[in-house]
């Protein structure tokens, strides 16, 4: 991997502010190792102008003394988040060539924070699916692999894209986000970091909309103190954003290697599946371990209703999905396929520009919101995310966050579960409580499993609690000294 691509954030922001090396120097060496590894497919648009006019742009404000928090760095975003000018087509077929009038806000803070766009990341059509293999543009290929195995591994999704380029440093650091654990679930498949913040902290604005109560923004990169720096940026109240949080933005980063002595660790029973391996169990106790060595509390806590959480999240995601989605119409994005009249445009450019996990998402979607059914599913699967939720307050009484592992297998390989959507969404089952009760969750590499792939646990915290997620991350992170790195293959 190339001289600076290997750095840190941090590590490489301390190098910009020193002058060890230019931003464009850095961006030059992540520009050819991106151009190297079409391999993992995890860039769909790759755009080494744009970023070398950022990078020199850097630099000359760096000269004068007035750089951002982000000043230079090279990140990879999401092809969720709308960018002016560039392509961005969420993964999916029906948006081919769109390219947006405007910015997201998210990634509008992190340019007005300095840093340089290197493209758009590949992702699950829509942000629907847990393998990548749901975008129209292919799947992305992880960069680990088993031991002594060529098997290609799926690095996760739909945020695989983003996991892939982290992993294997074809970026510093990536925008994510998770409306059922897209962010935390790839970072457990890849060794890297995911932050899935509170609901409200990131603007939706400007993102592609998924499922508009459950999506959120966050970050993805190699360390957890990485995370809280790139949060800081991404995060802030947008008043084009209804559900956006008006409050100061914490300083993330100051609360990582904060001691987390006296804090309290719920352990909710619960979460030991059936069928779950265990060395994943295993790995749980460890972290257990760590974290009382730490000088943490450790208490057991019930969550009744985990078991209601898929089901209402696979009524819930689609209702809203199929309501979102009615916009591509062939009229104003992307695809159009014409048809004799109007009804028919309609119906061919929806029939040829959606691919299979989204039309199926659409025709659940509007099955359970339909006259009939509507109370019988999407109402009752609303009462359930408010008993999901009552669960967690419950938790809080006797916890100050919760340690669970954020999935329930390592990275499994491409095809093994693309035929079967239950198998796909059983792959949920930690990770989509948080987005039904909006709580703020983080993955956090903590060892590998006998075949030598990455696997991660998750802190869960109370509302607006990010910090004394970044606190725990922070230790885990220390304690599990986790520096095992895929082999170059690609
Ligand atoms: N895997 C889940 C789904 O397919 C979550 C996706 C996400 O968080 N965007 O809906």
């Amino acid at each position: 991997m190339a001289g600076l691509t290997g750095l840190t954030l941090k590590a490489a922001l301390d190098g910009l502010a020193n002058k060890t090396f230019s931003s464009e120097e850095i961006t030059l060496d992540h520009i050819a190792a991106v151009e190297a590894s079409s391999a993992l497919n995890a860039y769909v648009v790759q755009t080494p102008d744009k970023a070398l006019e950022m990078a020199r742009a850097s630099d000359a404000r760096r000269s004068t003394g007035d750089a951002g928090p982000l000043d230079g760095a090279p990140l990879g975003i999401k092809d969720l988040f709308c960018t002016e000018g560039v392509e961005s087509t969420a993964g999916s077929m029906i948006l081919r060539g769109f390219k947006p009038t405007y910015e997201s806000t998210v990634t509008s803070n992190l340019w007005r924070d300095g840093a340089v766009m290197l493209g758009k990341l590949n992702m699950d059509e829509f942000a629907m699916g847990s393998s990548n293999e749901t975008s129209a543009w292919g799947p992305v290929v992880n960069p680990w692999r088993t031991q002594g195995g060529n098997a290609q591994l799926t690095p996760g999704g739909s945020s695989g894209g983003s996991a892939s380029a982290v992993a294997a440093e074809l970026c510093l650091g990536a925008t994510a986000t998770d409306t059922g654990g897209s962010i935390r679930q790839p970072a457990a498949f890849t060794g890297t970091v995911g932050v899935k913040p509170t609901y409200g902290r990131c603007s939706r604005w400007g993102i592609v909309a998924f499922a508009s109560s459950l999506d959120q923004a966050g970050p993805m990169a190699r360390t957890v103190e990485d995370t809280a720096i790139l949060l800081r940026s991404m995060a802030g109240h947008d008043p084009k954003d209804s559900t956006s949080i008006n409050l100061e933005v914490p300083d993330f980063g100051s609360f990582c290697g904060k001691s987390v002595k006296g804090l309290r660790i719920g352990i909710p029973k619960e979460y030991r599946v059936d069928g779950m391996p265990p060395e994943i169990d295993a790995l749980w106790e460890q972290g257990i371990a760590w974290l009382k060595d730490a000088g943490c509390e450790i208490v057991d806590v019930s969550l009744p209703h985990t078991k209601y959480a898929l089901p209402a999240y696979y009524i819930i995601a689609p209702a809203e999905a199929s309501s979102n989605l009615a916009r591509y119409d062939g009229m104003r994005y992307g695809l159009r396929v014409e048809g004799a009249n109007l009804t028919e445009t309609y119906e061919k450019t929806r029939a040829q520009g959606f691919g299979e996990e989204v039309k199926r998402r659409i025709l659940i979607g509007t099955y359970v919101l339909s006259a009939g059914y509507y109370d019988a599913y999407y109402l009752k699967a609303l009462k359930v995310r408010r008993r999901i939720a009552d669960d967690f307050d419950q938790a809080w009484q006797t916890c100050d966050a919760l340690l669970t592992p954020t999935a329930p297998s390592a990275a499994f390989a491409l095809g093994e579960k693309s035929d079967d959507p239950v198998a796909m969404y059983l792959n949920d089952i930690f990770t989509v409580t948080v987005n039904l009760a909006g709580l703020p969750g983080m993955s956090v590499p903590a060892g590998v499993d006998a075949q030598g792939l990455p696997l991660g646990l998750q802190l869960i915290g109370r509302n607006l609690d990010e910090g004394t997620l970044f606190s725990l991350g922070s230790a885990i992170e220390k304690a599990a000294d986790f520096r095992a790195r895929p082999q170059k293959w690609w």
